[in-house]
C-alpha cells in the first residue's frame, strides 16, 4: 500500500472512502464531523440516525468505525469512527489505532482502494499531534488490507510538515 500526506480539507477529497472523526452519536459535532455533515449534506445524518436506531442504539464504540453513504461529498462513501479522548492518567493508543485498523477493514468490506484519513483524536479530543501522526502512520502501515492507497490529510501547514517528516522515516 502506498502512504501519503496532504495538506487539506477531507470533506474535498475525490476518493472511495473518507474517513470522519466522528463521535459516538454519529449525530453531528465540530471540528472534522461538523464539515462532513454540513458539506455532506442530509443523506448522511439519515443514515446515521438509522443506525442509531438499528445497530448502534448506545452510539458508536470508541475504535470501532461504520460506514454510510458520502452524500454531496466528491468521496462515495464516509467511514466514521470514533477516537479517544486523550487521557494523562490512561493510556488509549490501542483505541487510537483501532480506529484506522477498523477503518481499513471497512474500507475492504466496501471495496475502497482509494481511502483518505483526517488525524483523528487530534482536535478536540486533545492528542498530541506528534504521537498521533506517528500512531496514524504506523498502524496505516502494519495493517493487512486490500486499500491501494492510504491518504492523511492534514489541516494545517505545521502539521502537514511534521506528517511529511514523519512519513519519510517510516
Ligand atoms: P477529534 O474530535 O477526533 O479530536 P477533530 O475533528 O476535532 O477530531 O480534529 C481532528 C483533526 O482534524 C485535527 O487535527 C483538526 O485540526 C483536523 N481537522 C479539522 N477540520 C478538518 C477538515 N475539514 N479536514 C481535515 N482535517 C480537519
Amino acid at each position: 500500500m502506498r502512504i501519503e500526506c496532504v495538506h487539506g480539507d477531507i470533506t474535498e477529497q475525490n476518493v472511495d472512502a473518507i474517513v470522519n472523526a466522528a463521535n459516538s452519536s454519529l449525530l453531528g459535532g465540530g471540528g472534522v464531523d461538523g464539515a462532513v455533515h454540513r458539506k455532506g449534506g442530509d443523506r448522511i445524518l439519515a443514515e446515521c440516525r438509522r443506525l442509531r436506531k438499528n445497530e448502534y442504539e448506545h452510539g458508536l464504540p470508541t475504535g470501532q468505525a461504520v460506514a454510510t453513504t458520502a452524500g454531496d461529498l466528491p468521496a462515495r462513501w464516509v467511514v466514521h469512527t470514533v477516537g479517544p479522548v486523550h487521557s494523562e492518567s490512561e493510556d488509549r493508543t490501542d483505541l487510537l489505532r483501532s480506529c484506522y485498523h477498523n477503518c481499513l477493514a471497512v474500507a475492504d468490506d466496501l471495496g475502497a482502494a482509494f481511502v483518505a484519513f483526517p488525524l483523528i483524536s487530534a482536535g478536540v479530543y486533545g492528542w498530541p499531534v506528534e504521537d498521533a501522526i506517528d500512531q496514524a502512520l504506523q498502524t496505516i502501515n502494519t495493517t493487512q488490507t486490500s486499500v491501494a492507497l492510504c491518504r492523511l490529510v492534514l489541516f494545517t501547514k505545521e502539521t502537514h510538515r511534521l506528517a511529511q517528516d514523519r512519513l519519510i522515516r517510516l
